[in-house]
């Protein structure tokens, strides 16, 4: 799978043992696979490869500079939420024309960023939104080109707290509100309507709501026309899911055959937003076992990484699975595997029969790749881990591991409390 395979007893990335990684690095790790995140671009590229299209990777999922850059060079752009996204993947290369900017909470000085920038378009989520870009646009002397999000009141079927294309949720526009904003958008001075957009929600393990939303979406775009509004770009945005555990999620081939189908006549550039579908199973999360204890009810295997390196599991109850780095345990156990930290909700794991771990043993969590680092924080200080990407036999750390030092960076003692 995806290239964390065992070569005998051994875990390894590509052909690199974990086991030498975490040697050499220190532990917990988070470990990439360049070949799995080139090979999970390509397959989602080349779904589409029949209309024209551009995949913009969501730098949310993973916005660690040289997976930006794997994809960058594979002619990939970004869809960014903050003005520190945009600077990250202008850091590692990305071609302004290929950026697209989502998100509720645009700053002032995040839009004049991107507006200097140049990026392709602004998705506009609120009506308030495109009011303030067109002014900000105006002062400067630039057009900003611009899609609606509009919310197509589509029910994913995934998490509550990933599902974004429900009436109640604060994203997008309303399906019903958004013919007036494009007539609105339409005569803004500082605004260029350039495409149309929606993204209804993560980890999606079916095609369907997808097409429904581009159904009610193709009834938007027929209305445009009619006013004489004639967006290029259709963003159909991310949310295709991965398998973590029992999932069967569609492979991109056949979401890019369902997509093509009900959109091809439209005769659009359609842009993509993936995150976890192209990084989830491209990375791990090594981790060492600390402690173990058992008690009458539970037993639990104590490890040196935390919800604070790791927070999927404590935010949304997460499964990743978890594979021994070597393979020398004696038996199997059922047991909550948890973090140092002190919060109740600090696991990685739950009532998961897993190998016998013993006090030493590595262990890896699967499919951390997307939401992992770029979730992780320094909660109760504990600095946040380096991550390394394995290309072939070799392996480069492309984030070094925080120091105790980084943790008080920026701080300093109020001078009326010291003498
Ligand atoms: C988070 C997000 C994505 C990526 O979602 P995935 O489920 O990781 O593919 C794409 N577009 C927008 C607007 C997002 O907020």
């Amino acid at each position: 799978m995806n290239h964390f395979q065992y070569k005998g007893n051994e875990l390894y990335a590509e052909d690199v043992a974990i086991r030498e990684i975490v040697a050499t690095v220190g532990s917990p790790v988070y470990v990439y696979s360049h070949a799995t995140l080139e090979r999970h671009f390509k397959a989602f590229d080349d779904s589409f490869s029949t209309m024209p299209h551009t995949i913009c990777y969501s730098v949310k999922a993973n916005s660690t500079q040289s997976v930006l850059k794997t994809f960058i060079n594979l002619g990939g752009g970004v869809d960014i939420v903050s003005g520190g996204e945009l600077f990250r993947a202008l850091k590692a290369g990305v071609d302004p024309k290929k950026v697209v900017y989502s998100g509720v909470g645009k700053k002032d000085d995040e839009i004049e960023y991107a507006l200097n920038t140049g990026i392709l378009m602004f998705n506009v989520e609120s009506e308030q939104e495109l009011t303030r870009i067109s002014e900000i646009a105006t002062r400067i002397g630039r057009k900003a080109g611009i899609a609606i999000r509009v919310n197509p009141d589509v029910d994913p079927g995934t998490h509550p707290y990933i599902t974004t294309g429900l009436k109640n949720a604060k994203f997008g526009i309303t399906i019903d509100r958004a013919i007036a904003e494009y007539k609105r958008a339409k005569d803004l001075p500082g605004i260029e309507i350039v495409g149309i957009d929606c993204h209804i929600g993560s980890q999606l393990t079916k095609v369907n709501p997808f097409v429904d939303s581009i159904v009610k979406l193709r009834k938007v775009i027929a209305t445009l026309r009619e006013a004489g509004i004639n967006p290029k770009y259709f963003d159909l945005g991310g949310g295709l899911g991965i398998q973590y555990n029992d999932e069967e999620p569609p492979l991109p081939a056949d979401y890019g055959k369902e997509i093509v189908a009900a959109t091809k006549d439209l005769g659009m550039h359609l842009i993509f937003e993936p995150g976890r579908n192209i990084v989830g199973n491209a990375g791990i999360l090594a981790a060492k076992c600390l402690y173990t204890k058992a008690r009458d009810e539970k037993n639990f295997i104590m490890i040196d990484a935390g919800m604070n390196d790791l927070a999927r599991p404590a935010l949304y109850g997460s499964f990743h699975g978890v594979l021994p780095v070597v393979k020398d345990q004696d038996g199997v156990i059922v047991a909550d595997i948890v973090g140092p930290i002190c919060e109740s909700g600090d696991f990685l794991a739950k009532d998961r029969e897993v190998p016998m771990f013993k006090q030493g043993d590595l262990m890896a969590f699967t499919s951390a790749g997307a939401y992992g680092f770029a979730m992780s924080s320094s909660y109760n200080s504990r600095p946040r881990v380096a991550e390394v990407m394995v290309k072939g036999d070799t392996f480069e750390v492309i984030r070094e591991r925080e120091t105790i030092e980084d943790l008080i960076k920026g701080e300093k003692i109020a001078s009326f409390l010291v003498a």
